[in-house]
């Protein structure tokens, strides 16, 4: 089994290096990645070299949106199966804090995202992750799509947020990643008259072809 990952050297700089295969802990599984999407806020980093508070220190793997095949089972794993495909979950968290217990785990303040500094991205071949945070996909559901599940539970909670419902008007600014996921997690909450307002032309054209009225 080879690894090899993609170093953020510099800004704008980016090189592949051999690296080791990570090795499971007990309640860990071992996933070939197959699919990482490239967020906004990679692109941020890889620009500017930090984001807020955020800084990239040193060589960084940038990355969160990922599916990909499960290779190897830790010891106490009983859930998932070598074979299995599955979506990451980026962010791993605590599980012991009153965030993590009512299941607002979103919230946790130890939260370890990938592809947030001081925490390694996923664009590399293997990762060693909780299986607790690795969600498997249903056959109907390829690995490409199980890599967007992460920016679609954006677009569904900016939906939950809005509160939107059956027969609603929106408005979403941006047709960018994330604006065309919240247009279609509307139109899965009812909303009829969906506007989408963007500057360019292309993300408009396809805002129309995903349903925005
Ligand atoms: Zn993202
Ligand atoms: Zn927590």
């Amino acid at each position: 089994m080879k690894n090899r990952a993609v170093f953020m050297t510099g800004l704008n700089k980016m090189e592949i290096r051999d690296v080791e295969v990570p090795k499971i802990k007990e309640n860990e599984v071992l996933v070939k990645l197959e699919y990482v999407g490239i967020c906004g806020s990679d692109v941020h980093y890889l620009e500017h070299g930090s984001i807020g508070d955020f800084v990239v220190n040193g060589d960084f793997i940038l990355g969160h949106e990922c599916a990909g095949e499960i290779v190897e089972i830790g010891s106490k794993v009983t859930d998932l199966q070598i074979g299995d495909k599955v979506a990451l979950e980026p962010g791993c968290t605590c599980g012991q804090c009153e965030f993590c217990k009512n299941g607002k785990y979103n919230l946790c303040p130890d939260v370890e995202f990938l592809a947030t500094p001081p925490y390694h991205g996923c664009l590399e071949n293997y990762i060693a992750f909780p299986a607790n945070m690795c969600f498997k996909l249903p056959d109907n559901i390829t690995s490409k799509e199980g890599a967007l599940v992460e920016p679609l539970a954006v677009g569904m909670h900016a939906a939950a947020q809005g509160n939107v419902k059956l027969g609603d008007s929106v408005i979403i600014l941006g047709a960018g990643c994330i604006g065309l996921v919240t247009l279609l997690a509307c139109k899965a909450y009812g909303a009829t008259d969906i506007t989408v307002v963007d500057v360019m032309q292309k993300r408009l054209d396809y805002a129309m072809k995903l349903g925005a009225t």
